[in-house]
């Protein structure tokens, strides 16, 4: 295994995985449906943009091609279940003209271009910050890019990794200097904080329902002081 594994952090993540299982993200039938999800899941529970995904699939649109040819104006009232449409529908044409122009529309040609530089465009794509751009390469390209959020940053913070104003690109390292570089746990590791952020490390936190209070390895700050 790496020297550059922190024991830690795999407790911490081995202790959520035997509580919770694993997670199987990301829940498609393709890649580019994940990077439509991703986009459609900005700032919305997944139950919402998953509805809106699927009003895509059924109005037979899962498709770069004619996604684009149908407009944005045709997208906005099918994805209404994600909250923002309209900026959503704005976004998913921004990036289908990189898609487009780009990659031809096929994920096979996104994949193979360096991923630092996918990176580096999507992000000045309008709309496309590091969560979603991350998601995108993690999730639809499986590449090993940690994706951190806002449940990582409380978490991380009550756990007494970082401080909580951290930026996105330190919180990133954070994760990535400390484990191997292996798509299958920034997978599922990033869903188990998710799942925690979502249910029990909530804004008022219920310690007591949570499997990384104490791992033996670890203790969480915020438990041990409160
Ligand atoms: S012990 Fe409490 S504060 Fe710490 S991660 Fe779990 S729920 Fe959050």
């Amino acid at each position: 295994m790496s020297e550059r594994i922190e024991a830690p952090l795999i407790a911490f993540y081995s202790a959520l995985k035997d509580a919770h299982g694993l997670q199987h993200w990301w829940p498609a039938e393709s890649a580019f449906e994940t990077i439509i999800g991703a986009i459609l899941a900005q700032n919305v529970s997944w139950t919402g943009a998953y509805k809106a995904v699927c009003a895509l699939k059924e109005a037979g649109l899962m498709d770069p091609h004619l996604l684009f040819q149908a407009g944005e104006y045709t997208i906005a009232p099918l994805i209404r279940s994600s909250r923002y449409y309209n900026q959503k529908a704005g976004k998913i044409m921004v990036f289908l003209s990189w898609f487009l122009e780009n990659c031809d529309g096929e994920i096979s040609k996104m994949a193979s271009l360096p991923c630092l530089k996918v990176r580096r465009e999507l992000l000045t794509l309008s709309g496309f910050g590091p969560e979603t751009v991350d998601s995108i390469l993690l999730y639809a390209l499986e590449k090993p890019v940690f994706v951190a959020d806002a449940y990582t940053r409380r978490i991380g913070s009550r756990q007494g990794w970082f401080e909580e104003n951290i930026t996105y690109t330190r919180m990133q390292e954070f994760f990535m200097d400390r484990l191997p570089s292996d798509v299958s746990l920034y997978n599922d590791f990033h869903a188990q904080i998710v799942y925690l952020g979502n249910r029990i490390c909530k804004k008022n936190p219920n310690c007591s329902a949570c499997p990384v209070r104490d791992t033996g390895i670890i203790q969480c700050r915020y438990a041990h002081n409160h």
